[in-house]
């Protein structure tokens, strides 16, 4: 099978039912649990009355169990218990590093298994989600890149690490539902209380930067951001959520065009030659297409730049010419940027060493000296491998041999 609408032709599984022979409804549009209502007997009318409600316990309570939700009738509850469930990926495994970051190993329906990481910090707390298992790209700095794509993670897949972090960080709101009046069972639902706002959350941010390049599973990750910005769910705003890129450039305009979040590139070299070793994909998008679509991205301003993501890898893309290229080539394209220096988090068997602290400083120092920010990002969760690049499903150890071949597939699959 390949992956629908797609450019780039790469493989991929297909996901089955959770539930047996039940339907999940996390990761449907609203009319499309709407649509499973009516296949299974109701009218339209009530299935739209339905829909909205489950909807909004869904994903505004955070409720799993349809005799929870206490607007509909007591006898429909078993018959919506029968044929539907709302599901969560299980739990594998749950660590927390010495600095907070949390980490899950996560199992789908199929038992395969993804990453999510959740780093709070004193004004926010964000979670970086997978969109993939595995990655169909080979970048050489990264751990996931190492493994190959096992399959791309549904809509419901992706929505759902969001609602299983709401669940872990216990930030359901526990007033009565916006819009559906005062619940009488509750003592504590006074007009403030029926009013949920976002104040006070710990998860505020989402970013797409776990596992997987989410612009090769563009029609499932689009269906979970639509779902995360809802306005009557989990409603985090598209300036909230970041997508971040290895630099898939034909669906770049898209991504901006029709989910609209804050994009993120993964630039880290300024020639083709060092850029094409390590982010292989530059073979076949070059640095001037991506910083040209990064020119044409939609929506991007100097309210809301593009953030250019650099690993600092030593002695590869580290000079103080590496960090003059970089301003030349944003002034160049004249495009509204932050640079975020990434240095690199280290995983076994990685053919890079971490620039040093002080080369670190003074490329970050001469890309301000320009007018640019380039804040250093602080590795988070690096005890726990939670930090960026370090994400693995699989617990195999694949031979340096090994290692190469998934290489080389991975990049005659993209021609
Ligand atoms: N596939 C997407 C998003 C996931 S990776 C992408 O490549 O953009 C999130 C960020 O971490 C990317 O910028 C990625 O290049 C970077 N990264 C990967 N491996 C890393 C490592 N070992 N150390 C530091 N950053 C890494
Ligand atoms: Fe895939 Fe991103 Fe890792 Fe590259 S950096 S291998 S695109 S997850």
């Amino acid at each position: 099978m390949q992956i629908p609408g797609h450019i780039d032709p790469v493989t991929t599984g297909t996901v089955p039912l959770r539930g047996g022979n039940r339907i999940d409804l996390v990761g449907l549009t609203r009319d499309a649990i709407g649509g499973v209502l009516v296949e299974a007997g109701l009218d339209a009318k009530a299935a739209k009355l339905r829909a909205k409600q489950i909807w909004h316990w869904i994903y505004h309570r955070g409720v799993t169990d349809f005799e929870a939700m206490t607007d509909i009738a007591k006898a429909m509850r078993p018959w919506l218990t029968d044929r539907f469930i709302i599901g969560r990926p299980t739990v594998r495994e749950a660590q927390v590093s010495n600095d907070g970051t949390r980490k899950w190993l996560l199992a789908a329906a199929d038992g395969q298994e993804y990453e999510m990481v959740f780093i709070p910090d004193a004004d926010r707390g964000t979670l970086c989600v997978s969109s993939q298992v595995g990655c169909t790209l080979n970048c050489r700095f990264c751990h996931t890149g190492t493994m190959r794509l096992v399959r791309n993670l549904a809509a419901g897949e992706i929505v759902g690490q969001v609602l299983l972090a709401r669940d872990a960080l216990g930030e359901w709101p526990k007033g009565t539902m916006a819009g559906f009046g005062p619940d009488p069972e509750d003592d504590d639902a006074d007009e403030e209380g029926s009013h949920y706002t976002a104040d006070g959350r710990m998860l505020t941010n989402i970013v797409m930067m776990g596992m997987g390049e989410p612009l090769y599973n563009f029609d499932e990750v689009k269906g979970a951001l639509k779902i995360v910005m809802d306005g009557d769910g989990l409603a985090l705003s598209k300036r909230r959520i970041t997508l971040s890129t290895s630099g898939v450039v034909p669906m770049m305009a898209r991504a901006g065009e029709e989910i609209g979040v804050n994009l993120a590139v993964s630039l880290h070299a300024v020639s083709k030659e060092v850029r094409d070793e390590i982010v292989p994909l530059n073979r076949k998008y070059g640095i001037e297409e991506l910083l040209a679509a990064c020119a044409a991205y939609p929506g991007a301003n100097n309210a809301r730049r593009i953030t250019f993501e650099y690993v600092m890898l030593k002695d590869k893309n580290d000079s103080d010419d590496d960090a003059r290229e970089l301003v030349r080539l944003i002034k160049h394209y004249n495009l509204p940027a932050k640079v975020n220096l990434i240095p690199f988090n280290p995983w076994p068997g990685a053919p890079y060493e971490c620039s040093s602290p002080e080369r670190v400083r003074a490329f970050s120092s001469l890309i301000f000296k320009s007018g640019i920010s380039a804040p250093v990002r602080t590795p988070r969760g690096r005890d726990i491998m939670a930090a960026c690049g370090q994400l693995k499903s699989a617990a195999t150890k694949p031979t340096r041999a090994e290692l190469d071949r998934i290489a080389e597939e991975k990049q005659a699959a993209l021609g």
